[in-house]
C-alpha cells in the first residue's frame, strides 16, 4: 500500500498516476466487495472499538478529491461496521460569514478528533489552496503562504497526539464526464447534480495542478498523503480500507487494564 504514499516531493507528477489501476487486487469486483465487507470492514470496527476503550489517541482521515470523485461513497462504504460512537465526519463547504471573519484554519481547528475519536474531513482545509486558488478568491502571496501554514498546523496536531492520514480519490476527467451524466439520468440521483459542478468541471486542469502542488509540497512524514486510483470504486474502497487499517495497527494500541477487582466482583 505504500506504493500510492507521496514521497517524492517537487518532483511528484499527478499525471503520472492511473486512476485506472486495480493492479494490488486480483479478485475483481465482486470478491473485493467480499473481502471489505467479511474482512476489512470487521477489522476496522475492532480497531475503532481499540480506539476509543483506550482513549488516549486521536485520527484525522482528509478526504479530498474532484466533485464525483467518491467522498460520501467511501465513508459509507469503508466504514459502514464502525460504531458511530468513536467516529465523526466533518464536511468543509463554502464558508459562512462567521467563518470567513476568521483565520483559514480556525473552523478547521474547532473539528478536530479528541481523544479515542476518529474523525473524517469530507473536504478540508485544502480546500483554501484549491478552490480558493483555482477561483482567485485570495491572491497568491496569501494562498501560496498556506502550504507552509498547513504543514506547521498539521506538525502541531501530530505532535499532540493526532495521527494523520490524507487520500485524494483520483479519478479522470472521462470518468468524471460518466458519473455527471449518470447523475443528471437518475432520478433517485438527480438531486445531487449541480449546474456548478460542469462550471467546475470547465476548471479541470486548474484544478489538477493545484492538486499536484498540494501534493507535493504538504505531503510530510507526519501527515502523509496517498493518491488512490479512484476510478473503480471497489478498488478505492479496498485501498483506503488496508491503509487505514495498516496505520491503526501501527499505533500498537491495548485494551486498559479493567479497575481493581472487577474479575472477582461479585453481581447479585
Ligand atoms: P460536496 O461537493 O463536498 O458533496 P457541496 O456540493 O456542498 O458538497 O460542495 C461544497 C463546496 O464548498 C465545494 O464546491 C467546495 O469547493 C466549496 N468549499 C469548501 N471549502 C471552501 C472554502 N474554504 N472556500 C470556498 N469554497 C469552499
Amino acid at each position: 500500500m505504500d506504493r500510492y504514499r507521496i514521497t517524492a516531493g517537487s518532483k511528484f507528477q499527478l499525471a503520472g498516476i492511473d486512476p485506472d489501476e486495480t493492479s494490488l487486487f486480483d479478485g475483481g469486483k465482486k470478491e473485493a466487495r467480499k473481502v471489505l465487507e467479511e474482512e476489512l470492514n470487521p477489522r476496522l470496527e475492532e480497531l475503532q472499538d481499540l480506539l476509543y476503550a483506550e482513549g488516549k489517541r486521536r485520527v484525522l482521515i482528509v478526504l479530498q478529491g474532484m466533485d464525483t470523485s467518491g467522498k460520501d461513497g467511501t465513508i459509507r462504504s469503508v466504514f459502514n461496521a464502525v460504531d458511530p460512537l468513536g467516529i465523526r465526519v466533518a464536511s468543509f463547504k463554502v464558508p459562512s460569514a462567521e467563518e470567513l471573519a476568521h483565520d483559514y484554519l480556525w473552523r478547521v481547528h474547532r473539528q478536530v478528533p479528541g481523544n479515542g475519536e476518529i474523525v473524517i474531513f469530507n473536504r478540508s482545509h485544502y480546500e483554501d489552496v484549491l478552490v480558493v486558488r483555482v477561483h482567485k478568491l485570495v491572491p497568491k502571496n496569501v494562498w501560496s503562504k498556506r502550504f507552509d501554514q498547513i504543514n506547521d498546523f498539521e506538525r502541531m496536531l501530530a505532535a499532540s497526539g493526532t495521527t494523520i492520514v490524507k487520500f485524494f480519490l483520483h479519478i479522470s476527467s472521462d470518468e468524471q464526464k460518466a458519473r455527471l451524466e449518470e447523475r443528471r439520468d437518475t432520478p433517485e440521483k438527480r438531486w445531487k447534480f449541480s449546474l456548478g459542478d460542469l462550471d467546475e468541471r470547465k476548471l479541470w486542469d486548474d484544478y489538477q495542478s493545484a492538486y499536484q502542488d498540494v501534493l507535493r509540497r504538504t505531503s510530510t512524514e507526519w501527515a502523509p498523503w496517498y493518491v488512490v486510483p479512484a476510478n473503480a470504486k471497489w478498488y478505492r474502497n479496498i485501498v483506503i480500507a488496508n491503509i487505514l487499517i495498516k496505520t491503526l495497527e501501527s499505533l500498537d494500541m491495548k485494551y486498559p487494564p479493567a479497575p481493581k477487582g472487577t474479575e472477582t466482583a461479585v453481581i447479585e
